[in-house]
């Protein structure tokens, strides 16, 4: 019997599919990614493509150019609108600023600050300037910003006064290679001491800027991401990656220009950067870009009264919103909202449903990862949703389930159903080019003309992907991706501290938490002040959305032989799990 949920899940699709998009296999068959580059302008001249033409001067001229842009809502009710033409405008500021201080084109500009709107024009502007673009979450501590700084090489800093008094001044003698900070001032101090005022720099400068030529392959992102083993990976992506954003926000997203458009991911991580700023402004939506931490009643407030009709989301929000009952949600109305998607963690088929209740809408799940610098996978405006599973695999993207072979090759697995390591042909525009300065470690990532994803899928026969968990020991806590390796080198820091190791542990609302068990060195004595002392020393150093929540103290760990802490064993047992078997771990999630 057909319930409600399963009519409107149907109901929406049929309208959507009548009202938006062309029919996914007509989609697939036609597409080529030569094709998707020619829905893009190019550079005046034929000098090239460069995100920021892209994203923002194209629209910067006639009628679009009064177009809003990005409108910004301050945390104290504050509300700025950057039009297309004032944000064109104001990132040749920005990138002429970087001229003055001479800063050369492929140079390290980093970003730490929250959503504020000097953050957008100097993301632009940087992309304008041929600089690499690295926003860092404005919640890490020192060593997380210290160690990303370090291997990216960061010679142009932008962050806030309040910022930079609190994380940088205290660690800028370990940044090496740091030049120049531009400092917004959000707070009544002085200027700090050898920072540079960037609203004052931006009126100075002139707002007349020429894109150089940029060629396809000219480096524009770099964005950390975690690993299991070693320091964090710097994941290069380079200016062609805006074929990608754009297409795929057409197809997954369903981005149209007269969208307004919300996607709550922060800049600082990969979403917030692709879809957060440049699929959008590609397509010449109207962005949302809300400055205030989450809250249930305020992201009703912005969704009514904004006008919201596209909305990118992510699961552990929705987790959080569903917590207050869908009658919160229902007492407002969304008259315009008409597609919501998410990503970033499994969407569990209750939130799809959820969608349904409080908004009338289902939640579109769709796949990605910083490598693949674009949306791989969806559940598309124009097809079923099946509830759980993550969608197929885009126009231009080919995906495979793999069995990884004793000789070190692979093979596809056939069987429906059977489980195995999603990867996905190469050749797509926002493949990332390289792991900075780890060139074998991105060379590790291919086989066979296959990149693999790290994570185990399963696929059904109408290829659908079916998320089962990491193949590594990789953490998902509220969406971020978390190395344990990053955890246990800050803990080992603590002068009491002999071994630690680190895991993700089950939580119903933010997918994992990140869960720590330390041994101590002789002459240090479990107890409560202790283990408190180790949450905030943790804490202080990377920050509340890397630092363990949970710290268990033990006499030993259990190694290998070869001596390398066992933290699927410390995971099984934190589970309850049987531990000679530890492959369902992945499933317990
Ligand atoms: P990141 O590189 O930080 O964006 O994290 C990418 C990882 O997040 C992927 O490799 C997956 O493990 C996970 N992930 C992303 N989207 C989904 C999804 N829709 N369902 C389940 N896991 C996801």
């Amino acid at each position: 019997m057909r319930t409600p949920v399963m009519e409107v899940l149907r109901k929406s699709r049929s309208e959507v599919r009548a009202a938006v998009m062309d029919d996914y296999s007509r989609r697939c068959a036609g597409f080529s990614w030569g094709e998707a580059r020619g829905w893009l302008d190019g550079l005046p001249g034929g000098a090239g493509l460069n995100i920021a033409h892209e994203a923002v001067d194209r629209h910067a001229t006639g009628t679009q150019g009064e177009r809003t842009a990005l409108r910004w809502l301050g945390k104290q009710g504050r509300q700025r609108d950057i039009s297309y033409r004032e944000l064109a405008s104001l990132s040749s500021r920005f990138a002429n600023v970087l001229g003055e201080l001479g800063v050369p084109p492929g140079a390290g500009v980093f970003l730490l600050a929250g959503r504020i709107p000097e953050l957008y024009v100097a993301v632009l502007g940087a992309l304008k300037h041929t600089a690499v673009v690295t926003p860092l979450f404005s919640a890490f501590g020192p060593e997380p910003i210290v160690t990303r700084m370090t291997l990216g090489e960061g010679r142009v800093l932008v962050t806030t006064a309040s910022l930079y008094r609190r994380k940088i001044a205290p660690i800028r003698d370990r940044l090496g290679a740091l030049e120049h900070v531009l400092v917004v001032r959000d707070d009544d101090g002085e200027l700090p001491e050898d920072t540079h005022d960037l609203v004052a720099r931006l009126d100075a400068a002139s707002d007349v800027y020429t894109i150089p030529a940029t060629d396809d392959e000219t480096p524009a992102l770099l964005h950390f991401t975690s690993g299991t083993t070693g320091k964090p990976k710097g994941a290069l992506h380079v200016h062609q990656a805006v074929v990608a954003h754009y297409a795929t926000a057409r197809f997954a997203l369903d981005l149209r220009p007269e969208d307004i458009y919300w996607c709550t991911a922060d800049p600082g991580w990969v979403t917030g950067t692709s879809y957060g700023i440049i699929a959008p402004l590609c397509i010449g939506a109207t962005l949302v870009v809300d400055e205030a931490e989450f809250d249930a009643e305020h992201w009703y407030d912005v969704l009514e009264s904004e006008g919201v009709t596209v909305w990118y989301t992510a699961p552990t929000a929705i987790r959080m919103m569903m917590r207050g009952g869908s009658e919160r949600a229902r007492s407002r109305r969304y008259p315009a909202l008409r597609f919501i998607a998410s990503v970033g963690e499994p969407l569990n088929p209750q939130a799809v449903h959820w969608g349904v209740e409080a908004f009338g809408l289902p939640i579109h799940d769709n796949w990605w990862q910083t490598e693949t610098g674009g949306i791989m996978i969806a559940n598309f405006a124009s097809l079923d949703i099946r509830p759980g599973a993550m969608g197929k695999p885009l126009p231009g993207i080919q995906a495979g389930v793999l069995r990884h072979l004793p000789d070190g090759g692979v093979e596809e697995v056939t069987r429906y159903g059977e489980e195995g390591e999603l990867a996905l042909r190469v050749g797509w525009p926002s493949m990332f080019r390289t792991y900075l300065n780890e060139d074998a470690r991105y060379r590790r990532c291919f086989v066979d003309g296959w990149y693999l994803t790290g994570d185990l899928v399963r696929r059904d026969p109408e290829d659908y992907y079916w998320f089962v968990g990491r193949a590594d020991d990789m953490i998902k806590s509220a969406g971020h991706l978390i190395g344990p390796f990053e955890v246990e080198s800050a803990l080992m820091e603590h002068p009491a501290v002999a071994e630690v190791g680190v895991i993700g542990k089950p939580d119903p609302v933010i997918g994992e938490i990140v869960k720590a068990f330390v041994a101590l060195k002789p002459g240090f004595v479990s107890d409560e002040s202790l283990r408190r002392e180790l949450l905030g020393f943790a804490r202080r150093r990377l920050g509340p959305a890397v630092a363990p929540k949970e710290i268990d103290i033990q006499s030993s760990l259990p190694r290998t032989r070869s001596g390398k802490i066992m933290r699927r064993l410390l995971k099984a047992r934190e589970l309850g799990l049987p531990e000679g078997d530890t492959s369902t771990l992945e499933s317990a999630r």
